[in-house]
C-alpha cells in the first residue's frame, strides 16, 4: 500500500520532536504525500519531561503536549529505544540519556559497549541479542487517538561500525544482515526498522481519517 494520499494536497503533520534524525527518517518513510514539521521550527515550546516508564506512555506525553499547542492539527510523537537482553532490557526508555541527562550518542554507545562487555564476561554463554522498539502516538485536539508499535530484532557488536543513522545504529546489526544500521543504506534501515513499522501503521490510520 502506498503511503501517499492520492489526488490530494500533502497532508501536514507535526512531529513532536527536536531530534532532526528522527524527523529525517519520518520524512523519508512517509514520502512525498506528507509535509512533516517538527519542534525545531518552534523553539518557544517547552521540552516535555519524559516521566513514563514505557515507550507508549512517553509517546503519549509528547503527542498530547504537542497537540495542546496545535489543537486543530494532527500531531504524532515517536518514543523509541534499544533493549539489550543481557542488560535486562536496558537502556530501554532511557536510551537517549543512558550515560547521563546531557549524554550524546557517542557517550551512550560507549556506556552500552562497556556494560555489555562486562555482562557477557560474567555470563559467556549469552548472546548479545537486542531489539529497537518504537511507539508512535497520534494526537488531535489534545488527546491521543491512536498508538502504533514497531520492533526490529538484532545483535549488538563490540565496536561501532558505519557513518549513517544515529544513536545506537553503529552497534546494531538487524537479524538476517551482516552490516549495522549505520552501514546499510537508509532505505534499507527504514524498511526494516522499528520506526518504519510503527509509522506505516500510523500512516494507514491517518489515511482513513476524514478530518484533514
Ligand atoms: P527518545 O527521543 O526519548 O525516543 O529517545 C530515543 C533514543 O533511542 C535515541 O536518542 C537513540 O539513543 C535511541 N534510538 C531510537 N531509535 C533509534 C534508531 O533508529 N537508531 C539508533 N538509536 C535509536
Amino acid at each position: 500500500m502506498s503511503l501517499n494520499p492520492e489526488n490530494s494536497a500533502p497532508r501536514r503533520i507535526l512531529l513532536a520532536t527536536r531530534n532532526a534524525h528522527k524527523t529525517g527518517e519520518v520524512r523519508a518513510i512517509l514520502g512525498d504525500g506528507w509535509t512533516v514539521e517538527d519542534l525545531l521550527a518552534h523553539p518557544d515550546l517547552p521540552d516535555v519531561e519524559e516521566t513514563g516508564t514505557t515507550f507508549a506512555a512517553n509517546a503519549a506525553l509528547k503527542a498530547v503536549a504537542g497537540s495542546r499547542h496545535f489543537p486543530t492539527g494532527w500531531v504524532i510523537a515517536d518514543d523509541s529505544g534499544l533493549e539489550v537482553d543481557a542488560l535486562h532490557g536496558e537502556p530501554g526508555v532511557y536510551s537517549a540519556r543512558y550515560a547521563g541527562a546531557d549524554a550524546d550518542d557517542e557517550a551512550n554507545r560507549q556506556k552500552l559497549t562497556r556494560e555489555l562487555r562486562a555482562a557477557l564476561q560474567q555470563n559467556p554463554g549469552r548472546l548479545p541479542t537486542a531489539r529497537f522498539r518504537c511507539c508512535i502516538a497520534v494526537a488531535r485536539g489534545g488527546e491521543v487517538v491512536g498508538q502504533f508499535d514497531g520492533a526490529v530484532e538484532g545483535l549488538i557488536i563490540p565496536a561501532a561500525r558505519g557513518e549513517g543513522g544515529f544513536g545506537y545504529d553503529p552497534l546494531f546489526i538487524p537479524e538476517g544482515y551482516q552490516d549495522t544500521f549505520a552501514e546499510l543504506p537508509p532505505e534499507v534501515k527504514n524498511r526494516l526498522s522499528h520506526r518504519g513499522e510503527a509509522l506505516r501503521l500510523a500512516a494507514e490510520f491517518l489515511q482513513t481519517e476524514k478530518s484533514w
